[in-house]
């Protein structure tokens, strides 16, 4: 049985390319006669508020979704990534990272990955004397994972991507994510991997924007021996000129169209459904 799941951030109200995305992964499972599950990605403190998960869930039903069981919410679930990383601490595939975004940023040898800078490997050379002084000194740190380490373990990795056919997986492209951020006891790779496979999700439905996250969470997947779900990459919307929506973009948010007089079926066929 096909499970999808739409995992929408509540940093802001749905707009036009999330009601795209959650019509997507619905349509994909209900078609099917499968589950179509709902996750919040509330790991960020202090950029998620309350108010717009509440948002997000009023105009999904209102946009006519429906989802099975309850919605996950990942600030419930800190336990389940904790669990992650000590299995990976056990491994020895992270390490604390002690360096600031300007660090990382003045880092003149810092080569470019699909998402911008990757992370040059300083405090993956540090030595454990060294990184335990520094957290008993309180630093702040996060964990990383140590891509090469992870690869040496797993060897070549693919995955089955129902849009562009099999993938050759290329987690070198993201390096050595972090897994754990100094602010929150996990980051969105590690929660978004850990939580597919504990709610069962089969096929992983999201923008193509995400694609080169993906590399990262098949590594994930392969060193914490979880299921691999298949992908589809879908389109991503954008405005007329071409330009992707942004959360402040308020003519395409449901709530305002819906104020303006639109109907659910008029978003949806704007959404290209
Ligand atoms: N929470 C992510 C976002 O809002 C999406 C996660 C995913 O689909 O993997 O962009």
């Amino acid at each position: 049985m096909i499970v999808t799941r739409f995992a929408p951030s509540p940093t802001g109200l749905l707009h036009l390319g999330h009601a795209y995305s959650a019509l997507f992964a619905w349509r994909r499972a209900r078609d099917s006669g499968g589950r179509f599950l709902l996750r919040i990605e509330d790991i960020d403190r202090a950029r998620c508020r309350e108010e717009f998960a509440a948002g997000i869930v009023e105009d999904l039903i209102w946009l006519g979704l429906d989802w099975d069981g309850d919605v996950r919410r990942q600030s419930e679930h800190f336990a389940d990534y904790r669990a992650a990383l000590d299995r990976l601490a056990a491994q020895d595939m992270i390490y604390p990272c002690f360096c600031t975004r300007a660090d990382i940023a003045g880092a003149v040898s810092a080569p470019h990955g699909s998402l911008g800078p990757l992370y040059p490997g300083t405090c993956r050379a540090l030595k454990a004397s060294e990184r335990r002084a520094r957290i008993a000194a309180g630093d702040a740190y996060a964990m990383r994972l140590d891509c090469e380490r992870a690869l040496a373990r797993t060897g070549p990795l693919a995955w089955r991507d129902e849009g562009l056919g099999t993938i050759t997986a290329d987690p070198r492209s993201l390096g050595d994510v972090v897994l754990a951020r100094k602010d929150a006891p996990a980051s969105y790779h590690l929660a978004v991997t850990v939580d597919d496979a504990i709610q069962g999700v089969t096929l992983v439905t999201r923008a193509s924007d995400l694609l080169a996250a993906t590399h990262i969470h098949r590594l994930l997947q392969a060193v914490l021996e979880l299921p691999v779900p298949h992908w589809h990459h879908h389109r991503l919307l954008t405005d007329a000129r071409g330009k992707r929506f942004a959360k402040r973009d308020r003519a395409v948010a449901l709530r305002e169209m819906r104020a303006a007089g639109a109907t659910p079926k008029q978003v949806q066929a704007l959404a290209g459904f």
